[in-house]
């Protein structure tokens, strides 16, 4: 096993965005044991310099909802995994707009900005992977969910927009669809789900968030991480412009 995640990624230099905690950090472990210097971006600066120590990478404390974020960031990165996002559960008539307006900078401008800054030296590299942790919110909609549902769908037409600008430069550009991944923010959406859909705290996550999926249970970070390495990989050189759900049936409806 060791002998499989290790050396795909060695020289290459990784971006993972929000990797302090959840996807992100699992994300960028597993880039790391393929090879990856991995450059770990968060607000949260002792959680980033947390997994930045355990993986020999650099920490790099920044907030995507602040301007001039992307200037401060390093421009010389071959991978980009942009993963940073929040949840906010409430019915559109009573969903602030200042929340809406924070989760599209955070989870839409934030990529395009990244990206704008890192694809010349792709360019000149002929080189770059961008994989976009998406959700399977950028496929399908729920309700009580407007920004989050708006934000996903969008960073999937930039996904295929950085696909077909980059493909003839060597850049590819997935999105990645997961159901519920078992983080700290499906913990922290219970309570408004359940408010919001006027059930039991408990039956959140078998009422709601298990019922469309074919498959009963949470899925881990470490699977989604796993499917973003091999995209990394020499097996994600052609799969690009599209969006792999990880989603335990629930796009099969
Ligand atoms: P999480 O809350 O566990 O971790 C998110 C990380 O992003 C945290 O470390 C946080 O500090 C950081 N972050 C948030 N806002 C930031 C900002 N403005 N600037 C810099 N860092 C910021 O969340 P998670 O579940 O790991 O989610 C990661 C991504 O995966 C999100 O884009 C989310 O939409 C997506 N996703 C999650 C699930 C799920 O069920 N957990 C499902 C599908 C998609």
């Amino acid at each position: 096993m060791a002998n499989e995640v290790t050396g795909g990624l060695s020289g290459r230099t990784a971006l993972v965005t929000g990797a302090g905690g959840g996807i992100g950090a699992a994300c960028a472990r597993r880039l790391a044991a393929a090879g990856a210097h991995v450059l770990v971006v968060d607000r949260d600066g002792d959680a980033a310099g947390k997994v930045a120590a355990g993986i020999g990478g650099t920490a790099v404390v920044a907030d995507l909802g602040e301007p001039g974020f992307a200037e401060r960031l390093p421009a010389d990165v071959d991978i980009v995994v942009n993963n940073a996002g929040f949840q906010h559960v409430a019915p559109i008539e009573e969903f602030p707009p200042e929340v809406f307006s924070t989760m599209l900078r955070v989870m839409v401008e934030a990529p395009f900005l990244i990206a704008r800054r890192v694809l010349p030296g792709m360019y000149a590299r002929e080189w770059g992977r961008f994989v976009n942790i998406s959700s399977v919110h950028g496929l399908r909609a729920s309700p009580y969910k407007s920004a989050y549902t708006t934000a996903k769908h969008a960073l999937e037409g930039l996904s295929k927009t950085i696909a077909l600008e980059g493909g003839p430069h060597g850049v590819t550009s997935t999105c990645v669809n997961p159901g519920y991944v078992r983080t700290r923010l499906v913990e922290d959406q219970i309570a408004d789900q359940a408010r919001a859909h006027g059930i039991d705290p408990g039956k959140v996550v078998e009422d709601i968030m298990l019922r469309p999926a074919a498959i009963k249970r949470l899925i881990e970070p470490e699977e989604v991480a796993e499917l973003v390495a091999y995209l990394c990989g020499p097996g994600g050189s052609f799969i690009t412009g599209v969006s792999l759900p990880l989603d335990g049936g629930w796009t099969a409806r």
